[in-house]
């Protein structure tokens, strides 16, 4: 069974994965290879990003690996927050905080067009490929629904009329950029 380093410190994403990929790969996470740095997301693009990461753990370690990297880009802030998302209100990483930042940029918008965006890199035998997920929707004037995380509860994605945190989590997780862009790594591996 071939090993696979996933980028990642969420053991929980982790099994999500696996179980999508099979018996032919074995993932592990950053602290099943004893890998307790925090490695800076400091790029200026999801692909760099998730390209630290990879290559952090690829020359470190000398491992195949993959890492993502994730966030909302709103049409008329020139796309941001983007590589900000996480920390769009600040450094304490507060998902209420940033949509309440992001509800009073858009005050007096009325292009509320927005997309979520994840591009995962993957090292393997000395390649780097990335992938790419992207889902369109609109950001709505007011917070609704409880499921999810980060700014699920003002988007609105293209041919719905619920927000993603009011959104079942099956439906979300067929349908998302994260979705999208896993699903694109998991074809790309079953047939290397
Ligand atoms: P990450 O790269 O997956 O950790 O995402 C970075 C940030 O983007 C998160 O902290 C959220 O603020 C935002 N984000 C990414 N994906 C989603 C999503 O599916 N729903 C809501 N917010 C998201």
């Amino acid at each position: 069974m071939l090993q696979l380093v996933f980028a990642t410190q969420n053991a929980y994403k982790l099994k999500e994965i696996q179980q999508q990929l099979g018996s032919a790969f074995e993932l592990v996470s950053m602290s099943d290879i004893n890998c307790t740095t925090d490695i800076e997301e400091t790029g200026e693009t999801f692909a760099q990003n998730a390209q630290l990461k990879t290559n952090y753990l690829n020359t470190t370690y000398g491992l195949n690996c993959f890492g993502d990297d994730s966030g909302l880009c709103v049409e008329t802030l020139n796309n941001a927050p983007g590589v900000h998302s996480a920390r769009y209100a600040g450094e304490h990483k507060n998902d209420d905080d940033n949509m309440n930042k992001l509800l009073l940029a858009l005050q007096n918008c009325s292009n509320r067009n927005a997309y979520f965006k994840t591009v995962i890199s993957l090292n393997y035998y000395n390649k780097n490929y990335l992938f790419e997920g992207e889902i369109h929707g609109k950001i709505i004037t007011e917070k609704r629904g409880t499921n999810g995380f980060g700014y699920d509860p003002i988007f609105v994605p293209n041919g719905y009329n619920k927000t993603f945190a009011e959104l079942e989590s099956t439906t979300k997780n067929i349908i998302s950029h994260r979705a999208i862009a896993f699903k694109k790594l998991i074809q790309f591996l079953q047939q290397v």
